[in-house]
């Protein structure tokens, strides 16, 4: 049976001793995010997660979300609601937000440590609070007073739920072509949507008293293409200007999907038929806006898959030490035993220091990232927040496509070593396989964050992003130069830093005169980046271990895994970079018949 216990030790190791925090919080004028407050946070949010979350995992998988075609209804699982409205009791879905609407004004790096436990104690049900987050920071940044007076403060206190209706039968990454009409009602300044919106999360459910859609939709005058996109807010419940709220709205769930994992999330086809909408932002501007809901969201979902590989790793780990066969290579380690457990084996030690290298420094660059929303926003000097900005847009979709795809091989490691009971259901490993494998699929597949990356935030802005991430990195290394206990660490990470601006360099260069080298490298670009950015993370685990008052053991098992990484997972960078540099000719040469009738 698969257990999850939070990883404290870890989390708090990452945030206050490698990044900081509690110095940053400070400066950054969080004035009662102090040691103690957030610690007892995080205390308190380990223990909801696994006592009240982790229990539902089963459940939620095993049961599902329910239709009913009769009403349009959606239930959730059992035990779902209830946990929810626990949740909002405490106050947690405005953990983050601003005070001005109800919420406890806490750094968004906090909201990242909570948004880990949350998903590895169970990703299903995190995902009801995770739409509201997006749909609360667009309606933030570009709804209009009365807007955010009337839907952010029910949305922030978690009486209300909020969604992203984005996708259409037949657009999910080129929102350019969608369908769905907005048409201005002649007498209230409200608008008329109409159209199909496919696949939206927490679409429909029994968990809130209302659901807030966030829906892109094209006004009558709207530009062809992606510039012709308008943002509206469409409540299941009609809502007016005066906050009070009428009757049902012409949106209804037409059906739910069945889904390989997540089953407790609801995936709904949205009808909308003339439902009364409000613009948020400007005509034809919904783009930007969407990119903000996204960008929140984009996150958020990278720690949806380090949050799996966590929960998966932990059980791998303990089925590990548990389980007996055959004997060490080297000899006896139980001699006591039939045989010895199988971490004494290379292969399962392989795939356990994979899983925890990963995982380690994973947290770290996600709680970096959100590290950096919280500068941007609150640095008292503009050219440090501008930084924080450029920074961050670099590295979310490093984080979003890295930590999703590397859940994909930490819980399929976690599922191996385990044998043939990690394909048995009752052992719970084969549902975070499951469940990790939409996470590189929402929020911009793996391929659209890798373009995201080479194209917006590399050529488009000439390595901003990069320029700033190397500095951080020599700057570290000159910190540390001569250091002989970090020599080990410091040398590679400095050729490597070298050597991935020289590649970027190159690579743009190329797509100077063939634009499809771009797309061509943008895969391999997008890994070699994590792969250098979690190189820098563990050789700055390594120091920061070293320098702090923990254990011996503590202090040993970062260098030993910071040792495993440097040796066994950085030399991927080698095949990525070889993939770069064969450019775009031996993918595109081949016409689209020969690949097979
Ligand atoms: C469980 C689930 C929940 C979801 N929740 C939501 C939600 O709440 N709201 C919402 O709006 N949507 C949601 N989605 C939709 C999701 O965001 C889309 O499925 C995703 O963005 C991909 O779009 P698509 O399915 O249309 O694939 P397509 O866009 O058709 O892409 C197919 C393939 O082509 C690749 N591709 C497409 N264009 C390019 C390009 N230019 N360059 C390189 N490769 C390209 C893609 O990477 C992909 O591999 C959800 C989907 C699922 C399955």
């Amino acid at each position: 049976m698969s257990s999850y216990k939070p990883p404290l030790d870890d989390i708090r190791f990452a945030l206050f001793d490698v990044l900081g925090s509690e110095a940053n919080f400070a400066r950054l004028g969080f004035a009662d995010a102090n040691r103690e407050l957030v610690d007892a946070v995080i205390d308190e949010a380990a223990r909801f997660s696994e006592t009240v979350l982790a229990p539902l995992n089963r459940i939620g998988d095993e049961v599902g979300c329910k239709f009913d075609p009769a009403t349009g209804d959606v239930s959730v699982p059992p035990g779902f609601k209830q946990a929810f409205d626990q949740f909002v009791e405490g106050g947690w879905t405005g953990l983050t937000n601003d005070p001005e609407f109800g919420g406890q004004g806490m750094p968004a790096a906090l909201g990242g440590v909570l948004t880990e436990m949350v998903d590895s104690a169970n990703l299903a049900w995190g995902n009801f609070p995770m739409l509201s987050h997006g749909a609360v920071k667009a309606l933030e940044t570009y709804g209009e007073d009365w807007q955010k007076e009337v839907f952010l403060k029910p949305l922030v206190a978690g009486t209300w739920t909020g969604t992203m209706c984005l996708t259409e039968p037949h657009c999910g990454t080129d929102l350019g072509l969608l369908k769905t009409r907005a048409i201005p009602n002649a007498d209230d300044g409200s608008y008329a949507i109409t159209g199909t919106k496919i696949f939206i999360t927490a679409g429909e459910h029994d968990m809130s008293g209302n659901i807030v859609h966030l829906v892109l939709a094209k006004l009558p005058d709207a530009p062809a293409g992606a510039k012709g996109i308008s943002l509206f807010v469409t409540p299941k419940f009609k809502v007016a200007r005066d906050g009070s709220i009428g009757e049902r709205n012409a949106v209804r769930c037409g059906s739910i999907e069945h889904k390989m994992g997540i089953h407790g999330s609801a995936t709904c086809v949205m009808n909308f038929d003339g439902a009364q909408g409000y613009l948020v932002g400007e005509p034809h501007k919904g783009l930007q806006a969407m990119f903000v809901m996204m960008n929140s969201a984009r996150l958020g979902v990278g720690v949806q898959g380090l949050g799996l590989s966590e929960r998966a790793y932990q059980n791998a780990l303990r089925y590990s030490r548990e389980r007996l066969q055959s004997r060490s290579l080297s000899g006896p380690k139980a001699p006591d035993k039939p045989a010895d457990p199988i971490i004494v084996h290379p292969d399962v030690r392989r795939m356990l220091l994979t899983q925890k290298a990963l995982v380690e420094g994973g947290r770290l660059l996600s709680l970096h990232a959100y590290s950096l929303l919280d500068a941007a926003e609150h640095e008292a000097d503009a050219g440090a927040r501008e930084h924080a900005d450029t920074l961050v847009g670099f590295l979310t979709p490093i984080s979003k496509a890295c930590l999703t795809e590397w859940s994909i091989e930490s819980t399929y490691n976690a599922m191996q070593c385990f044998g043939g009971h990690g394909y048995i259901h009752e052992y719970g490993m084969e549902q975070y396989a499951r469940d990790a494998r939409i996470t590189t699929i929402y929020e911009g597949t793996t391929g659209i964050q890798a373009l995201d990356l080479i194209g917006r935030k590399t050529a488009a802005s000439q390595g901003a992003g990069l320029k700033l991430f190397l500095g951080m990195v020599e700057a570290f290394a000159k910190q540390h130069e001569g250091d002989p206990a970090l020599a080990e660490f410091i040398a590679p990470l400095r050729a490597k830093a070298a050597e991935w601006g020289k590649l970027t360099i190159e690579t743009l260069q190329r797509a100077a005169s063939n634009p499809d080298e771009l797309g061509a490298a943008s895969h391999d670009y997008l890994f070699y980046s994590g792969y250098v950015v979690l190189a820098y993370w563990w050789a700055r685990s390594v120091a920061t271990a070293d320098a702090s008052s923990r254990p011996q053991a503590f202090k040993d098992a970062k260098r030993e895994t910071a040792r495993f990484y440097f040796a066994r997972i950085l030399p991927r960078t080698l095949l990525h970079k070889a993939a770069i540099e064969a450019g775009a000719a031996s993918l595109m040469a081949m016409p689209a018949e020969h690949f097979g009738e």
